[in-house]
């Protein structure tokens, strides 16, 4: 039974999507998105938060931890956070494709890992930064996830360092004690307050800003694909408890 009625609520959200005015429609994403991708999500208990390490992931990912103890930070970002081969899966060619037809006004992500714009979406808001972004805090070089990877696995202290200046090289990713961009967050806020229809997908909508961000939708249908409930649901007028690859494969 709890299949079919799965199966009924993703024909529904498909009706919606064919329905939906032109640019009406935003989708704000979560780790959920990425994981089908092969990137897993570092609070699940099963996710890429492994015993190795001796503190909690959000520690580990902290500004503060950042500044104190650069190495071990290093360690977990270039093993555990940075996946240069992972490819876009069915819900991020979905996505690019329903944006290029003029669907979708917007597309806001909690992931890092740029695979919205891999798979040719244009109008991405990345709440959370990019490991694809990287900047020297000394000179301010740019260089890419590959070339950080390159610098931590030369460095004695895993440290990825400036080849012109010896500055760190810090990724363009929001930590934990860091404010989110403004003007990121303002584009979000904006794109969501002029929506038609919200899929809020693949986040369990607890960790701020998601659902903070989802107050400011007044719009006619908030849809929330994910496997597991969230505390929003109820507000919600479609929820679907399946795979978000799996609803965008149409
Ligand atoms: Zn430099």
């Amino acid at each position: 039974m709890a299949h079919s009625e799965t199966e009924r609520a993703i024909e529904g959200f498909r009706e919606l999507i064919a329905a939906a005015p032109p640019a009406s429609v935003v989708f704000f994403g979560g780790a959920g998105v990425s994981t089908e991708s092969g990137i897993p999500d570092f609070r699940s208990p099963d996710g890429l938060y492994v015993q190795k390490y001796p503190y909690p992931a959000e520690t580990m990912i902290s500004r503060s931890f950042f500044d104190e103890h650069p190495s071990e930070f290093f360690d977990f970002y270039c093993n555990r956070m940075v996946f240069t081969d992972a490819e876009p899966n069915q819900a991020h060619r979905k996505l690019a494709e329903l944006e290029c037809e003029g669907t979708i006004r917007a597309v806001i992500t909690q992931n890092i890992d740029g695979l919205h714009q891999a798979a040719g979406s244009k109008a991405v808001r990345e709440l959370h930064g990019s490991v694809l972004r990287n900047y020297c805090m000394n000179c301010g070089m740019s260089y890419s996830a590959d070339e950080v990877l390159t610098l931590h696995a030369l460095d004695d202290d895993g440290i990825p360092r400036c080849p012109a200046c010896a500055g760190i090289v810090k990724p363009d990713v929001v930590l934990y004690e860091e404010p989110l961009d403004e003007r990121v967050l303002r584009a979000s806020i904006e794109a969501i307050a002029q929506a038609g229809m919200l899929v809020v997908a693949g986040t369990s909508l607890a960790v701020y800003p998601a659902a903070g961000l989802i107050d400011y939708f007044r719009g006619s249908h908030l849809v929330i694909i994910n496997r597991s409930p969230t505390p929003r649901d109820r507000q919600a007028d479609l929820c679907i408890a399946a795979n978000v690859g799996d609803v965008f494969d149409f």
